[in-house]
């Protein structure tokens, strides 16, 4: 599987902050190591975008016009969250995995939240207007997903996180939003047990054209944000039962705060991934090159 990445990304920080360039250097250096095939993405274009985002909102983020404690107003953060959807698009053309910084999952189409400002995952899916299953395993409830998709039929959104965790969303399932709430340290049992039922529930509405995963590794049991108590080899696992859909697939990072652990968990998750029978690399919908 392609990693899709941009050491550009590393470009921005705020001392103490939990979503650090650390995560994605940290990680970028191991799968390199590891040997995975890595690709340069470019900065989503205003059509793209305006695909989810209100116009008022992309503007927002783009001259720092916004006020929330969790999403810095950065120099340039308008630059680097367009080249974090670039990596998204380009991991859905390639049916890869995008190791970009910021993340997406709590930006709505006219609001920005938890660290996020687009949403990467959601463009990505949108502009490829195919019938996809979005499967969020980062340990926090993806309240702009859910906003981008909900009463969308190409879509059914699946969410495995912590509940009462941030940001509060994601206690029940509405219509094609199918949320599990789950206990904290809740562990590899339950949550892959959940997983399963879930994807039973979401297998009733396909058939689908492609998988797309949030992949937050919050959930790891150390993680100091939405620990739900899982060990690095219950990505494989997780990676396994994604696989089994046998589905076209791509992945975009999502959370995670122990840095040390998110490349040996994209490795373990794209391991189970392909042991599943999931179709990775580049497939026939993907342009030359
Ligand atoms: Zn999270």
């Amino acid at each position: 599987m392609d990693i899709i990445y941009s050491a550009r990304c590393l470009e921005y920080q705020q001392v103490w902050h939990p979503e650090s360039p650390a995560r994605v250097r940290i990680a970028s250096q191991y799968l390199e190591n590891a040997g995975f095939p890595f690709l340069e993405p470019e900065p989503a274009r205003d059509e793209e975008l305006l695909a989810v985002h209100t116009e008022a909102h992309i503007k927002r983020v783009e001259e720092g016009d916004f006020h929330d404690p969790d999403c810095p107003r950065y120099p340039n953060i308008g630059f680097y969250a367009r080249l974090a959807v670039g990596g998204a698009i380009l991991a859905q053309r390639r049916r890869g995995f995008s190791l970009m910084r910021p993340p997406g999952h709590h930006a709505g189409p006219h609001f920005l939240g938890g660290f996020c400002y687009f949403n990467n995952l959601a463009v990505a899916v949108k502009i490829s207007g195919l019938r996809t299953l979005i499967v969020d395993i980062d340990g926090h409830h993806g309240n702009g997903t859910q906003a981008v998709f909900l009463g969308d039929e190409r879509v059914v959104y699946v969410s495995l996180h912590q509940r009462w965790n941030y940001p509060g969303t994601g206690l029940e399932s509405r219509d094609n939003c199918l949320n599990y709430p789950l206990p904290a340290r809740c562990g590899a049992d339950t949550y892959l047990a959940t997983l399963e039922r879930a994807l039973d529930e979401a297998g009733k509405r396909g058939p689908f054209e492609q998988l797309a995963i949030s992949a937050g590794f919050d959930t790891y049991k150390d993680d100091p944000l939405a620990s739900m108590g899982l060990e690095v080899e219950d990505y494989r696992r997780i990676g396994r039962l994604l696989g089994a859909l046998r589905l076209p697939t791509f992945a975009v990072l999502e959370g995670g705060y122990v840095p040390e652990i998110i490349g040996p968990a994209v490795e373990a998750l794209v391991a189970g991934l392909e042991d599943g029978g999931a179709l990775t690399g580049p497939g026939p919908r993907s342009p030359a090159g």
